[in-house]
């Protein structure tokens, strides 16, 4: 992770101020109960209209809350904040998928995916960390270290992102081209719980973004004490990074596998709260040439799975600089899948999105930096020879 100077943005005081988009219903009230700005019999009310403004309509300015008076909208102005996160750079595929870095503080930067014809009409792939403390060889994302979690603001904050740039404001009853969120994009979700559960909250709230927690999925290496807590406090949908079918293959693959052996990760998901065949967990499993793919891996993953209400989503490996893994051939994958399909399992192939920006699964983050700091090496040779042709090419 390169940390950047960044001499350009808002005053740290300004930084500083509460984010108000971050804060839950309770939250908010608590908040401008304490605050001084509101009379603590009117924080209830208050809420409620902010609420609406910055999470129904997606205003950015206080200003815009038209039914609050002009003196208390400067007042909430001074007290708290509620902008927008820089858009560092947005990048559309020509498969439509879109891609946002996101700096939500001076070196804190996220990737964030939105990926139409995906759940109902399009998912939004969210990160919940920075990096990543967990070093599955496989994924570019474990070749970083961790910088932090992400706040509840900075989860909410790309959603609102997207909703910006899709022109989804006021949320939409109907006709939705964002209807799912997936917590899949950097990081690892239960290692963050609390910051990822207050953004559910936040995000599945009917009177504001609205979207469902059935529409909601958070993937996880398989942190098994927090499976429990997950379903209780979100109520979300479970995807779980299986990989393998032994712990051999899965220690190296999935190393948190030798702290949490697969035994226990399975019975961890049997009790996970609200399994039925209406809400099936997604079994994710990534195809790597020689290595998992063999049909008597897919007859294991059937044993494996046997009682679970399950769905496996069969993740073409996507290469990145480095890496001795290699992709399954297409035949192979097709018979594993086959194999699945024979069992009773839906096994959709996930068609990797968006590769031409980096935008696939494990593809996030180190690669587009490694190319941003390639421009930037650019840039030092070009300062050499020319200042001026330094300057114009500086990020
Ligand atoms: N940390 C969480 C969520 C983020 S990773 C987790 O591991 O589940 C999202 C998914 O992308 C995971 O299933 C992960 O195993 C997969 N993935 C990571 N790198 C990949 C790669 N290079 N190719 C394909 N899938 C990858
Ligand atoms: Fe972290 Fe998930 Fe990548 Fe593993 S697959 S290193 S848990 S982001």
């Amino acid at each position: 992770m390169t940390l950047t100077l960044d001499l350009s943005r808002k005053p740290a005081s300004e930084l500083t101020l509460p984010n108000l988009v971050g804060l839950t219903r309770p939250a908010l009230i608590r908040a401008l109960t304490e605050s001084e700005v509101v009379r603590p019999d009117k924080a209830r009310m208050r809420a409620t209209q902010l609420w609406r403004w910055i999470h129904h309509y997606g205003v950015t300015d206080f200003d815009a809350m038209t039914d609050i008076a002009k003196e208390t909208r400067s007042e909430l102005a001074q007290a708290f904040r509620l902008d927008r996160p820089e858009i560092v750079e947005r990048q559309v595929s020509k498969d439509g998928t879109r891609k946002w870095l996101i700096r939500t503080a001076p070196g804190i930067e996220v990737e964030t995916v939105y990926i139409p014809d995906v759940g109902r009409a399009g998912a939004l792939c969210v990160s919940s960390q920075v990096g990543c403390t967990l070093n599955c060889t496989f994924c570019h994302t474990g070749t970083q270290a961790l910088v932090r979690n992400l706040t509840a603001a900075e989860i909410v904050a790309q959603v609102q992102v997207a909703r910006d740039d899709l022109g989804e404001w006021p949320s939409p009853k109907a006709d939705r081209l964002l209807t799912n969120i997936v917590f899949m994009g950097m990081g690892e979700p239960l290692y963050n719980l609390d910051q990822v559960s207050d953004a559910i909250d936040i995000i599945a709230d009917g009177e504001g973004i609205a979207i469902s927690r059935r529409r909601i999925t958070i993937s996880t290496s398989g942190v098994v004490p927090e499976l429990e807590p997950l379903g209780r406090r979100t109520q979300a949908g479970l995807a779980i990074s299986l990989h393998a079918t032994n712990d051999a293959l899965r220690n190296v693959l999935v190393p948190i596998n030798k702290k949490y052996p697969i035994a226990q990760l399975m019975a961890a998901i049997r009790a996970y709260p609200g399994l039925s065949n209406a809400k099936r967990v997604t079994f994710e499993y990534v195809m790597l040439k020689g290595v998992n793919d063999s049909p008597a891996e897919a007859l294991a993953l059937v044993r494996l799975l046997k009682g679970i209400p399950a769905k496996i989503n069969l993740i073409p490996f996507n290469p990145w600089p480095g890496t001795d893994y290699v992709c399954s051939d297409w035949t192979t994958i097709e018979a594993f899948a086959a194999i699945l399909n024979r069992a009773g399992y839906a096994s959709p192939i996930r068609t990797p999105r968006g590769r031409d920006i980096l935008a696939a699964c494990g593809q996030l983050k180190s690669e587009s930096e490694k190319l941003r700091a390639s421009a930037r090496r650019q840039a030092a040779r070009a300062a050499e020879t020319s200042h001026t042709e330094a300057e114009a090419q500086h990020d």
